[in-house]
């Protein structure tokens, strides 16, 4: 038994290596976990007799022979990935590679008292209406609010309304499917792990700018989550004493100067619409830019990541926001930060539900076990469909 739960870890350390680093061949998969060559070639060997792994093209090298490399195969499983927010559910389809199959919009009402058993009806409709392959690993939830455990799911989220509101629980028994919950941004953070930053860096931060604000630590290739599931509430990072009020209850957060509401509330003080164009329009996005660009200073000189990624809706005026933001970034860095790289990836309606997706896809490349119980279920799903 022992010498069998080595080589599950063993073969997941493997697909964790070729989802994260991409194709190698079997000499660097060697070198890269300190295996011998023999116990690679006879696990690559069950991989990809399993179909989740498949020989690609020839690595040129010099002298010697071509390297045979390997790689993941994307069509070996997929996930749901459902979005959670005030008024809609999105839920998508995505296969081990992060290509999305499919994608669906669903009216909610999640302070409805039975809207738990909406959402499970909701992704229910969905798991029956997608074809048996790929095989279906499990379902991911982004909620934008607090989750004490992935496996567990329990979720606080004031602004759904929802306070320890069993959530995965009731999925995982309404679907029997393994279900993963988790803060939205910490969601999107576990996407850039597998599929963006994370293939080059192993520590950044994700910055989400929209209705509201929020901000995900990756640090040594990790979410940073918190005692209590509970970290990245930048938007509650305060500004000003006795500022805006915010929707967490408080006054003065950024979220309440930086959200859609907050930037709205600031065009009307001047008696115009956020997205007019005019000058006073222009202005209101400088001095919440400006807001920003010090608080993710403060944040940058707090947690020195090399590398900050600006995600979320409201990235669509990105345009409006870059020329303060960056300013007053620059002002507020330490010394020897200043040149830290900001990038702003693209953006549509269905990547928070993509991120939520990304929960289920990375947990065969969780090699610590992270996800716990319903990764080992995912685990178990994916080497299960294989052979
Ligand atoms: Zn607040």
């Amino acid at each position: 038994m022992a010498g069998t739960d080595r080589g599950d870890l063993t073969r997941t350390a493997i697909l964790a290596l070729l989802g994260t680093v991409g194709p190698l061949s079997r000499t660097e998969i060697a070198r890269e976990l300190e295996l011998s060559p023999a116990s690679v070639t006879q696990l690559t060997r069950e991989l990809m007799g399993s179909g989740m792994v498949a020989e690609l093209d020839l690595k040129p090298s010099r002298g010697g022979r071509p390297a045979q490399r390997l790689g993941l195969v994307g069509s070996a499983g997929r996930a749901l990935g459902v979005k959670v927010t005030a008024d809609h559910l999105v839920i998508v389809d995505v296969r081990l590679d992060g290509e999305v199959l499919g994608s669906w919009e669903r009216p909610f009402a999640p302070s409805a008292p039975d809207s738990l058993e909406a959402l499970g009806d909701a992704v229910a409709s969905v798991v029956d209406a997608i074809d048996d392959a790929p095989p279906l690993l499990g379902v991911g939830v982004g909620v934008p609010g607090s989750v004490e455990d992935q496996a567990v799911g329990t979720v606080n989220a004031p602004t759904l309304g929802w306070q320890a509101m069993p959530v995965g629980e009731r999925l995982r028994r309404r679907l029997d499917l393994p279900v993963l919950v988790e803060n939205d941004v910490n969601a999107l953070a576990a996407a850039e792990r597998l599929y963006g930053r994370g293939r080059t860096h192993r520590d950044f931060l994700v910055l989400t700018i929209g209705r509201g604000v929020g901000a995900a630590v990756v640090t040594d290739g990790r979410v940073y989550r918190g005692a209590r599931g509970g970290a990245g509430e930048f938007g509650h990072f305060p500004v000003t004493p006795g500022g805006p009020v915010c929707g967490c209850g408080s006054t003065g957060c950024l979220e309440a100067y930086v959200g859609t509401a907050g930037l709205a509330a600031a065009a009307r003080a001047k008696g115009v619409a956020v997205l007019d164009g005019g000058a006073a329009a222009r202005e209101v996005f400088a001095e919440a830019a400006t807001i920003l660009g010090r608080a993710t200073a403060g944040l940058v000189n707090v947690v020195d990541p090399e590398v900050v990624v600006v995600l979320g809706e409201g990235t669509a005026q990105w345009a409006h926001w870059s020329e303060s933001f960056h300013a007053a970034l620059r002002a507020h860095l330490l010394p020897g930060r200043r040149d830290i790289a900001v990038e702003v990836e693209s953006w549509d309606d269905t990547s928070w539900a993509q991120g939520a997706a990304a929960l289920v896809l990375a947990t065969p490349f969780d090699a610590a076990g992270a996800a716990g119980e319903q990764g080992r279920l995912v685990r178990a799903r994916l080497i299960g469909a294989a052979t």
